[in-house]
């Protein structure tokens, strides 16, 4: 059977609907909410509540995705803090949930456990909301890009030699994306594109889960752009890699993190022109300071955004590092009055 004669998750179907009455908001960064906890290796650990069930020997503080098995009750609270605060998708803490970064802690077996418990942590944050208000809420099963690249070499003497193959990362996001689906994730967003060999092979693993599960999700797929000449780090500008992931047949394609909405806004622009998805962008709270943290306003970051909407350029809005609920809050009211990007009329999505 192939692929795209699955049939659609209910889930897709509710989001094809609602994209289209509005702008849909997005969640913003686990990681700056994470921080501010000031959680210690021990409270990593989970010592004195939940401990993790796979052993390792490495230090696991900076493991965020780890604090799903360790501190449920925090992720799920900043989940329901991002929900209450606007979004209608919210992202699971599985960033680094493959076996390729979580080699870095060791903790290689407990992949499934992440992103199956990640989907739920996030899912009964959203399920609190939703009993709240009323609002449907979605749960997008993060992939992150790994920290390796098939693309390129990471020896310069070396151009040649690859850290990781595509087949490597096929199986890695094959195991994720099975968790994401297990725990009931509605959407599978895989971001931070820099080497779009990498998430070529995440959109095959998705293709090869979706097949097992016998239903199609919606797959989001975000690129980021960090170099003045717009391009990603393997080189793309935003059209080629609209090219190069077009195949997938995506609810969106779009642009995270990077360098803050003001230096997103021009690809975002070439994206919009070419994608027939609808399109996604969810940029950094500005450029970070001479500490590494990102401090601009939420007013600030929402009215930048509110620019992506009133030029007609989005379909999904959010935030991406250092930022925290009062940005997507902020972000969420900026663009209400806006209507969504029309997607271009094509015969195969
Ligand atoms: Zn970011």
């Amino acid at each position: 059977m192939h692929n795209f004669s699955l049939p659609k998750s209910k889930a897709f179907e509710a989001l094809t609907r609602t994209a289209q009455e509005r702008i849909l908001i997005l969640d913003g960064a686990m990681g700056t909410q994470i921080q501010t906890l000031g959680l210690d290796e021990e409270a990593f650990r989970g010592h004195g509540g939940h401990t993790c069930a796979y052993h390792s020997d490495h230090p696991q503080k900076g493991n965020n995705d780890l604090l799903i098995l360790t501190q449920p009750e925090a992720v799920e609270q900043i989940h329901y803090d991002f929900a209450m605060a606007g979004a209608d998708i919210v992202e699971t803490n599985t960033f680094s949930s493959t076996t390729i970064a979580q080699a870095d802690y060791a903790l290689e077996d407990a992949v499934h456990d992440l992103n199956a418990e990640g989907a739920r942590v996030a899912r009964r944050a959203m399920d609190r909301a939703t009993a709240e208000d009323g609002k449907p809420r979605w749960v997008a099963g993060a992939v992150g890009p790994t920290n390796r690249t098939a693309s390129i070499s990471p020896d310069v003497n070396d151009p040649g030699y690859r850290a990781v193959t595509f087949d490597e990362l096929r199986i890695a996001y094959g195991q994720q994306i099975r968790g994401l689906i297990a725990g009931g994730s509605d959407l599978i967003l895989i971001e931070t594109i820099f080497d779009t060999l990498n998430a070529k092979a995440a959109i095959f693993a998705c293709f090869e889960a979706f097949l097992e599960h016998g239903e199609r999700l919606p797959i989001m797929i975000s690129g980021t752009i960090t170099d003045a000449s717009g391009r990603t780090l393997s080189g793309q500008t935003p059209t080629a890699f609209w090219h190069s992931v077009r195949h997938a047949r995506p609810f969106t394609v779009g642009l995270n993190c990077a360098l803050g909405a003001d230096a997103m806004r021009p690809h975002l622009t070439e994206l919009a022109g070419v994608a027939e998805s609808l399109v996604c962008a969810y940029p950094n709270a500005g450029l970070p300071n001479a500490f590494g943290q990102y401090d601009e306003e939420p007013e600030d970051t929402a009215a930048k955004v509110e620019i992506f909407a009133k030029e007609g350029l989005v379909n999904v809005v959010g935030g991406c590092c250092g930022t925290t609920p009062e940005h997507i809050r902020a972000i969420a009211e900026h663009v209400a009055p806006y209507a969504p990007r029309q997607i271009r009329e094509t015969a195969n999505v």
